[in-house]
């Protein structure tokens, strides 16, 4: 059962593990020194930097999990990633 909500979980991502684990560093290193300002501006910032190309797609899905700033983007998906994928190991 819950091996199976995880691999759903992997499947309904839009990028790859390990770039959300960038993405993950990246907000935390840059929320450190600006606050959020309750915009997905660093996520974006990270997109671009990064040449993701479905940026839209992994924008929704950002949303539809709760993520809507960058701070909650950090918080909600990294619990959501913990609850998910960490626990395979
Ligand atoms: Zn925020």
């Amino acid at each position: 059962m819950q091996e199976k909500a995880q691999a759903e979980f992997e499947k309904s991502l839009p990028i790859s593990r390990e770039d959300f684990q960038k993405l993950f560093d990246y907000l935390e290193e840059n929320l450190e020194e600006n606050n959020c300002d309750n915009s997905l501006a660093l996520t974006k910032q990270f997109w671009e930097t990064n040449q993701i190309k479905n940026a839209e797609e992994v924008e929704n899905w950002l949303k539809e999990n709760g993520g809507f700033c960058d701070c909650e983007v950090l918080y909600k998906m990294e619990e959501l990633f913990e609850k998910y994928i960490k626990l395979k190991i």
